[in-house]
C-alpha cells in the first residue's frame, strides 16, 4: 500500500527515521522497503520530497478535514440512568468547543430515554441524537456501531469523545477501525488548537514513565477514551438546546449476538471514585496488618482506604483498592498517601485531588513534590497522632 518513488527521494533520510519499525532502510541512497512495514504512513508524513505515497484505503488517507464539524460524545446509559463518565465529557467537550467556537453533540441509545436528552443538554451538549428503540437496550456492539457510525457518516464530527469503560472500549476501536481513523486510549488530558482544530490527547506512555501527546493530523474524525472520574462535569440548569430523533431499523445481522441473562455483580463496599476522603498506604507500611491504622483514621474522616499497586501485588489488600493508573482514578477533597513514594504510575490516579498530605520517611521521595502538606516521619507514629487530634471529643 505503500510506494516508494526513487526518481524523487532526495536522500534526507527522514522516512528511516521516523519508522519505528524498521519498515523502511536506504539502499544505495535509495529508501526501500522492508517486510517490517506496517503501512502506518509515518514515512508518509515527513518526507518532503514527495517520494512515498500510499494506495489503497488503509493507509496515508487524508480526509477532507474542512469537511469535519463539532465536538461529539458518545453518552453511555444503563438502564435509562447515565454513567458519570457521560457527564465528565460533556464537561470537557463544552470547554473545547468554547475555545474552538464550535457546538458540542451527544449520541445515546437505548430503550425509553427521551427523558435523558434534557439531562445531557444540562451537562453541556448543545444537540442531543435519540435512538430510542428497544433492540437498543441493552447495548450491544454490532446494532450500536451500526447505528453511530451511521450518524458519524452523515454528521462528520471532528472530534469524538468516549468514556474509557467497558462500552467505550469495546465501541471506539470498532469505529475508528471503520473510518480509518486514530484513536487515543485512556487519554488524562485534552486540549484542542482553537485554528485547526487539532486535538492534543495526552496519555501516560512506555509504562507511565512519560506523558506522550498525540494527535491525528490527516484522519477525521479524531477520536479519544477518558477513563471515568479524569475530566470534571459541568452543569447549566438553564440551557436549551436541540433534540434529533434518530429512525433507527433492526437488522437480522443485530442479533448475531443475544444477551440471554444479565447478572448484576456483587456490589463492593469500596466506592473510592466517591469517597471525599482517601487514606492510601503502599510499601512503607512494612507489611498487611499495618492497614488497620489507616482504616482506624479513615473512619474519623467516614473516608475510605486506598493503596498503592505494590501492596495490591503482594496480596496485602484487595484491588479494589488501588489507585492509579491500573487502578482506580480519584479526587476527592482530601488524600493522604501513606509510605506511597509516588511513582508516576500512582500520581496519575490520584493527582488531581484538592488535598494532598503525604507522610513519608523520605523528605525526597517524589510524592512530596506535588503534596500540599509533606509529614516526613514514620507513620506508625504520625497516624495514631493524627487519629488522636482529630478524632471528636467524647
Ligand atoms: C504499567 C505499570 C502500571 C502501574 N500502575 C500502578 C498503579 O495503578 N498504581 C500504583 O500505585 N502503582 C502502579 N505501578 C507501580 C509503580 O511504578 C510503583 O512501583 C508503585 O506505585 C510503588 O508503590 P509504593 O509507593 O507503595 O512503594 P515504594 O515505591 O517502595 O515506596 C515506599 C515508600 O514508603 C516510604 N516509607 C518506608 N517506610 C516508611 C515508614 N515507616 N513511614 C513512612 N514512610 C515510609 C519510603 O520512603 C518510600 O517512599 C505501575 C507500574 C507499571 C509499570
Amino acid at each position: 500500500m505503500i510506494t516508494l518513488i526513487p526518481k524523487k527521494c532526495i536522500a534526507c533520510k527522514l522516512c528511516v527515521k521516523a519508522c519505528l519499525f524498521g519498515g523502511v532502510r536506504l539502499e544505495h541512497k535509495t529508501p526501500v522497503l522492508t517486510e517490517l512495514c506496517t503501512g502506518c504512513g509515518a514515512c508518509i508524513d515527513v518526507c518532503r520530497a514527495g517520494a512515498i505515497v500510499s494506495s489503497g484505503k488503509s493507509t496515508g488517507q487524508i480526509h477532507n478535514l474542512a469537511l469535519y464539524k463539532g465536538i461529539w460524545v458518545i453518552a453511555e446509559q444503563r438502564r435509562a440512568r447515565l454513567h458519570p463518565v457521560t457527564a465528565e465529557l460533556l464537561g470537557k467537550a463544552r470547554e473545547l468547543a468554547d475555545v474552538r467556537k464550535t457546538n458540542v453533540s451527544a449520541v445515546v441509545l437505548g430503550a425509553d430515554i427521551k427523558h435523558l436528552s434534557n439531562v445531557l443538554i444540562q451537562h453541556g451538549a448543545d444537540r442531543v441524537f435519540i435512538a430510542d428503540a428497544p433492540f437498543l437496550e441493552p447495548y450491544r456492539t454490532i446494532p450500536a456501531e451500526r447505528v453511530i457510525a451511521g450518524l458519524i457518516d452523515k454528521h462528520k464530527p471532528e472530534i469524538i469523545l468516549l468514556g474509557a469503560t467497558t462500552m467505550g472500549r469495546d465501541l471506539a476501536p470498532r469505529l475508528a477501525n471503520r473510518f480509518r481513523t486514530g484513536l487515543t486510549a485512556d487519554c488524562t488530558g485534552l486540549t484542542i488548537a482553537a485554528d485547526d482544530g487539532l486535538l492534543h490527547q495526552t496519555r501516560p506512555a512506555f509504562g507511565g514513565n512519560i506523558m506522550a501527546t498525540i494527535t491525528t493530523p490527516r484522519h477525521r474524525p479524531q477520536m479519544a477514551t477518558v477513563r471515568p472520574g479524569v475530566m470534571q462535569p459541568q452543569f447549566f440548569p438553564d440551557r436549551n438546546g436541540e433534540t434529533i430523533s434518530v429512525k433507527v431499523k433492526q437488522q437480522a445481522s443485530d442479533n448475531a449476538v443475544q444477551i440471554l441473562k444479565t447478572v448484576k455483580k456483587r456490589k463492593s463496599s469500596i466506592s473510592l471514585e466517591k469517597a471525599e476522603v482517601i487514606v492510601s498506604g503502599g510499601r512503607g507500611l512494612g507489611e498487611s496488618k499495618n492497614f488497620r491504622l489507616l482504616e482506624k483514621l479513615a473512619r474519623v474522616f467516614s473516608g475510605q482506604v486506598g493503596a498503592s499497586r505494590a501492596v495490591v501485588d503482594m496480596g496485602w489488600i484487595a484491588h479494589e483498592h488501588q489507585v492509579g493508573q491500573t487502578g482506580k482514578t480519584v479526587r476527592p477533597r482530601i488524600y493522604i498517601a501513606c509510605g506511597i513514594s509516588g511513582a508516576v504510575q500512582h500520581l496519575a490516579g490520584m493527582q488531581e485531588s484538592d488535598i494532598i498530605i503525604a507522610i513519608n520517611k523520605d523528605p525526597q521521595a517524589p510524592i512530596m513534590q506535588i503534596a500540599h502538606f509533606g509529614l516526613v516521619g514514620d507513620f506508625k507514629r504520625i497516624i495514631p497522632e493524627l487519629i488522636e487530634q482529630l478524632k471528636p471529643a467524647s
